[in-house]
């Protein structure tokens, strides 16, 4: 018998995929936790219904989540991660070798666990020495920290449920204040096609936070739309005039010519960032 999985991601559009094998589902405090195998995409974690990640294309997300921030400052040291508990983005943050610490604060303990038992090839960096694990409220974290960090990613679900606050002007004045001087913040944004309005809103907070914000895009097909946005705030460096990217990384999407032309917007992308 054929199965097949289908996310919808609008009320009108849906991704479906034929499933080799459903893994594990779950109900943990936080949300509904599904891994499934999948023929064209291997192994897709799927919270409430939406998937996270997927073997075959997380490396675009990962990687350019992080690798655009950590190469445009100048020296990062201390990276925050709020949510991200599959591992990916921590992977990506340990390439960076003047990183020594890397603190990644998830609310739900079972998606780490999880993703250890399931997905070794995204989580293996949470075990490493410059790491910490912290399960708590990213938002509880970010209000006690002063001065703390040099960049923070905001690696969040969707803005439903306990990630709703992680995408308010408050949330981004917190880090603001967490934030080292010469301190940068990156946050998924969502699709550039569905999620129009979320984008100009968090565009309009974080620019009126930051001295500086840009918004960048990516391309991951198990995304809504397949074209994914990041939106980058920082108080001093601009990854525009970040020249030549400081070090080889080992990666597959992001590179030299790929830091700059990210930021390349169309014409109805850039519209998004513009006063109403
Ligand atoms: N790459 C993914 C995407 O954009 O679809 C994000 C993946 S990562 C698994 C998202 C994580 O954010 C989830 O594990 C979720 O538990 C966590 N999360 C949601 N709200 C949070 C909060 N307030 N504090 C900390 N973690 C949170």
């Amino acid at each position: 018998m054929e199965l097949w999985y289908t996310e919808r991601q609008t009320p009108h559009v849906g991704i479906t995929c034929q499933v080799k094998e459903t893994i594990c589902t779950r109900k943990t405090p936080y949300q509904e936790l599904a891994i499934i195998d999948t023929f064209q995409f291997g192994k897709m974690l799927v919270l409430d219904g939406m998937v996270q990640a997927t073997e075959v294309d997380e490396f675009v997300y990962h990687e350019m989540i992080t690798h655009v921030p950590l190469n445009t400052h100048p020296h990062p040291q201390d990276v925050l991660v709020i949510g991200g508990g599959d591992g990916g983005t921590i992977r990506e943050i340990l390439k960076h070798r003047e990183v020594s610490r890397a603190v990644l604060v998830e609310i739900d303990k079972e998606v780490v666990e999880a993703c250890k038992e399931y997905f070794p090839h995204l989580s293996r960096g949470l075990e490493e020495e410059r790491v910490e694990v912290l399960f708590e409220d990213g938002l509880k974290h970010i209000k006690s920290r002063e001065n703390a960090y040099d960049v923070i990613l905001v690696d969040s679900t969707e803005p439903v449920g306990p990630a709703v606050g992680l995408f308010t002007r408050e949330f981004y004045q917190d880090i603001y204040q967490a934030l080292k001087p010469q301190g940068i913040l990156v946050a998924q944004t969502e699709s550039p096609f569905f999620n129009g309005d979320l984008i100009r809103s968090v565009y309009k907070r974080i620019s009126s936070t930051f001295p500086l914000t840009r918004l960048y895009l990516g391309s991951i097909p198990t995304y809504p739309s397949g074209l994914w946005s990041f939106t980058l705030g920082s108080k001093e460096h601009d990854p525009l005039k970040a020249g030549k990217i400081k070090k080889t990384l080992d990666t597959r999407y992001y590179n030299q010519e790929i830091h700059h032309s990210a930021f390349m917007l169309p014409g109805f992308v850039r519209d998004l960032m513009e006063e109403d």
